[in-house]
């Protein structure tokens, strides 16, 4: 099994800086730097030194640090191909399935445009950890700044199809308000209920709802179940496509 640790702190407001750390080769890595001087201080306290810097994206939260952390640590940026004129600093850029070894550890790149066009993944296989940036979010997804509804779902599937036991890392502590939102489109589901419960008892002790795993977020994830019965009740939209019913969920959540 793996030699990968992960730390996971906030910053900002609501976002997560994450570091993936290899014990064998000393290898650090960031994934987006939302705050560059927090995940130097992060660095610091843990003794780590940053070789790598993998960004999901390219907006601001995600890439503030990306400069500061290079110039000082002449870490390598690993990003994606199509966003390369808007990341940072970027030093390697991959495409779809594309892997990069870190360390031991392969970590394959994810096309999942939606969010932004431009937005990817990182998958480590042998770990299972995937880090989902503003793709997915616990009970949650990112809103549809480029991307259309038809493309998002397509690119949430690519994640669906994934391991049960993939634990998700992603970009923003939203849950909390997903699970509300979650609970008034599909109020019967129990394994949402105990997932609601868990995470306001959670939240109450200013603890992180993530990581979580793939098996939850497909029990209770609503923009992962346009399958559901009671979902698609909600809406009225029974039997309609599920980029319809995906379509339909966004855009309530955008009002909620
Ligand atoms: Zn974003």
């Amino acid at each position: 099994m793996s030699e990968l640790e992960v730390a996971q702190f906030r910053c900002r407001s609501d976002n997560f800086g994450l570091l993936i750390h290899d014990k064998t080769s000393g290898l650090t890595a960031a994934i987006d730097t939302p705050d560059g001087e927090k995940i130097w201080k992060e660095l610091h306290e843990r003794n780590w030194q940053l070789s790598h810097i993998f960004n999901t994206h390219h907006h601001y939260d995600h890439v503030p640090g990306n400069e500061m952390l290079k110039e000082r640590t002449g870490c390598t940026i690993i990003g994606a191909k199509m966003d390369a004129h808007r990341i940072p600093g970027i030093d390697i850029q991959l495409t779809d399935g594309e892997q990069y070894l870190f360390g031991n550890q392969e970590i394959t790149m994810i096309e999942t445009p939606g969010h932004t066009m431009g937005c990817v993944c990182y998958y480590v296989e042998e770990d299972r950890l995937l880090f989902t940036g503003d793709t997915l979010f616990s009970m949650g997804c990112g809103r549809l700044f480029e991307g259309s509804a038809q493309i998002m779902w397509h690119s949430l599937q690519k994640i669906k199809a994934l391991p049960e036991d993939t634990k998700i890392y992603c970009g923003h502590e939203y849950t909390l308000t997903n699970a509300e939102f979650a609970l008034e489109i599909e109020p019967g589901n129990k394994a949402l209920q105990a997932r609601a419960n868990e995470v306001r008892e959670l939240r109450r002790n200013r603890q992180d709802t993530l990581p979580i795993s793939l098996s939850t977020e497909k029990a209770t994830n609503p923009f992962l179940r346009t399958d559901s019965t009671e979902i698609q009740n909600f809406f009225n939209l029974q039997g309609a496509s599920q980029t319809k019913i995906f379509a339909a969920i966004r855009a309530r959540r955008n009002q909620f």
